[in-house]
């Protein structure tokens, strides 16, 4: 607990119009360090009265916040992206705290969650908008870009810093306000945020963050009629619901949700970059990403030395607490996330798949699972059509480009694919075949600022990061000048 005892960002109230406060009724919620099971605080269980004053607040702030220049918005994201560097370590320890990842994972993603803010305070003065040549010649049509207005924004557990500047950025680029509600079980990594974002001069009520319980204050979130936008990312279970919510009021709405990728290996492949490409796409987060691996799919000609060099490096983890150097795999975020890795391995055992490793020595500790490499995986079997959402990563054998295609394609699921080949026109082929929202070609990193990010098909609407990000901030008005 020492290290807590000397954060300066450990923010235990909720934000709300510029006051750090607690639950209405005083109530709150224990904050739980995965890898001991030991409390880290605790933060306010608000719900929809609460909510409904942030949302409030927002929409006092909004008309102030739209009216500032485009460069005084970018002035105040830059300040708020250096005081995130400045403060990079201490909030990646706060990260591998809550949520587990291994520390060296929680300082990348301190650096890719503050790189959203910098893209976007540049892409902030580049909101334009244009001129339409006028079917008459007493008319002029020009089109304005325009902050959509108040943005509910909910977030995930597995990547508590930068699924929210993914999404608070671009919209206060924009020059929308936002509610935030973080993930219950990742609520310091937000709060943190804000109070840096607070101390770089972002004025009070144009970023409020709720915390508590996720129905309550998700109701008050799609149901309010003053917010305009929802902004989701999590699994496709609660989008759908938000989905339903946000329908009577008529609110734009974007979704990132689950995926189950699948990583393909042909036999022109380079061994040893799928290899590399395999670990950091199935491993980094210990499995717990919503591109991640979900399934492997090897053609035969390279499958067994595929299987004997991933077992081998899997073999090798080190499983741990998050802040122990040298560890790769950080404990699981429940029990319930164990379960239901427990369930898909013995689901796949069950109908004949064959452990390639998976005995690592574990730590004590409620929630550690060692990282498993199957062999024999098929379509019939639970991991195939789900998110394991744990360190396992099946291997499918295949013969035939198209029998691997059918397989890629053949989920409910279009967020991220990878494959590696070296040949140039199946690379073309498959890269147009599979129906992804990403594709990785000879690459396990797909997630960067500069690319939009999201999915096809159940995975979601809408694109975050890259140009595009900020247009879901925005909304167009044709401006119809006559009598000229
Ligand atoms: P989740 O859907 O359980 O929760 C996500 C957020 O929604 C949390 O803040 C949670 O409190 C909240 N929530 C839950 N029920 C709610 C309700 N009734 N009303 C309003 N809010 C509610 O997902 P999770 O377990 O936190 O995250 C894992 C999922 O997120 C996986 O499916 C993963 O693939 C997906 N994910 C997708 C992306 C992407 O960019 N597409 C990124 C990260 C995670």
């Amino acid at each position: 607990m020492d290290a807590i005892e000397t954060m300066t960002l450990l923010y235990q109230n909720g934000l709300v119009g510029g006051e750090w406060i607690g639950a209405d009724g005083g109530e709150t919620l224990d904050v739980t360090n995965p890898a001991t099971g030991e409390t880290l605080g605790t933060v306010p269980a608000m719900g929809a009265s609460e909510t409904g004053r942030a949302i409030a607040a927002a929409e006092a702030a909004f008309q102030g916040w739209r009216r500032r220049t485009n460069a005084e918005r970018a002035g105040l994201l830059m300040a708020w992206y250096d005081l995130m560097i400045e403060n990079a370590e201490e909030l990646a320890l706060i990260l591998t705290l809550e949520q587990g990842k291994p520390l060296s994972e929680a300082r990348g993603e301190i650096g890719y969650g503050a790189s959203f803010v910098k893209w976007f305070a540049e892409e902030a003065r580049r909101i334009g908008g244009g001129i339409i040549p006028s079917p008459t010649a007493d008319r002029r049509i020009a089109v304005l870009k325009e902050p959509v207005g108040v943005c509910g924004i909910i977030t995930p557990w597995n990547f508590p810093n930068a699924m929210i500047t993914r999404k608070v950025a671009p919209a206060l680029a924009a020059g929308c306000t936002v509610v935030v509600k973080p993930s219950e079980l990742t609520p310091f990594s937000a709060l943190a945020m804000a109070a840096l974002a607070e101390k770089a001069g972002i004025p009070a009520g144009v970023v409020n963050v709720v915390t508590g319980m996720p129905a309550a204050i998700g109701g008050e979130l799609t149901g309010n009629a003053v917010v305009r936008k929802v902004s989701f990312t999590g699994s496709t279970r609660v989008g759908a619901l938000l989905m339903e919510q946000c329908a009577p009021t008529i609110k734009r709405l974007s979704l990132e949700l689950g995926g189950n990728a699948p990583f393909i290996v042909f036999d022109d492949a380079d061994l040893d970059k799928a290899i590399e490409g395999a670990l950091i796409s199935k491993f980094r987060n210990g499995g717990q990403t919503c591109v991640c691996a979900n399934r492997i799919l090897v053609q035969s000609g390279i499958h067994d030395a595929f299987v004997e060099k991933l077992a081998a490096r899997v073999a090798a983890m080190k499983v741990g607490p998050g802040t122990e150097d040298g560890v790769a795999i950080g404990p699981m975020i429940n029990r319930a996330a164990i379960d239901k890795i427990n369930r898909h391995v013995d689901d796949a055992r069950s109908k004949g798949a064959k452990l390639a490793t998976g005995e690592t020595a574990l730590p004590e500790g409620p929630q550690y699972v060692a990282p498993v490499v199957l062999t024999e995986a098929t379509t019939e079997m639970q991991l195939a059509a789900e998110e394991t959402f744990g360190p396992v990563a099946p291997i499918f054998r295949f013969e035939t480009e198209d029998e691997a295609i059918a397989i890629a394609n053949g989920t409910p699921f279009g967020l991220a694919a990878y494959f590696f080949t070296q040949d140039l026109a199946r690379s073309w082929r498959v890269g147009e075949a599979l129906e992804f929202g990403m594709v990785g070609l000879n690459t396990g990193l797909i997630s960067t600022e500069v690319a939009p990010f999201g999915g096809v098909k159940q995975s979601g609407l809408g694109r975050e990061g890259a140009e595009i990000g900020i247009e879901e901030y925005l909304e167009t008005k044709a401006f119809h000048i006559g009598g000229l």
